[in-house]
């Protein structure tokens, strides 16, 4: 079993699609081993996004993931990094396969409805950066 870090983000939460995102994780066959719905700050969001520091995109998206409520989830699964990768589909929602979060949730770039994390160490990351050893059931 691998663990991975989801979000779903506030553009998605906004538009009433949690529920929907959720049916879908667990249908894939993820346990979700803890979830909150939470805000981020603005340093929040630019602490979790620091690898894109110097993109010109970093403003707006850290703005945009600071902008409402969000969910954040520890997702367990065989290889679940990839498998969640490959559910959410690409990152521009335009370039995503059918039936995936981002083609059916997603509206932009920029509003992409979920986020995922992308290796190993970034799922470490981003496990703790959200939640406590002690929340992970
Ligand atoms: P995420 O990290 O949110 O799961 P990702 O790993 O598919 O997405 P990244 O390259 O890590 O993509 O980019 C982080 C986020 O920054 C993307 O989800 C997207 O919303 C935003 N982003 C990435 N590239 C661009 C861009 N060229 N213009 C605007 N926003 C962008
Ligand atoms: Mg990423």
């Amino acid at each position: 079993m691998e663990r991975t870090f989801a979000i779903i983000k506030p553009d998605a939460v906004a538009a009433g699609h949690s529920g929907a995102i959720l049916q879908r994780i667990e249908t894939a066959g993820f346990a979700v081993v803890a979830m909150r719905l939470t805000r981020l700050s603005k340093s929040d969001a630019e602490g979790f996004y620091a690898v894109h520091r110097e993109r010109p995109f970093f403003d707006a998206l850290t703005t945009f993931m600071s902008s409402g409520p969000a969910v954040v989830l520890a997702l367990s699964a065989p290889e679940a990094i990839s498998k969640w990768r490959t559910l959410m589909g690409a990152t521009d929602p335009a370039n995503a396969d059918e039936g995936t979060m981002r083609r059916d949730f997603g509206t932009s770039i920029d509003r992409n409805a979920t986020h995922g994390s992308d290796a190993p160490e970034t799922a470490a990351f981003e496990l703790s950066y959200f939640f406590r050893g002690l929340e992970l059931v």
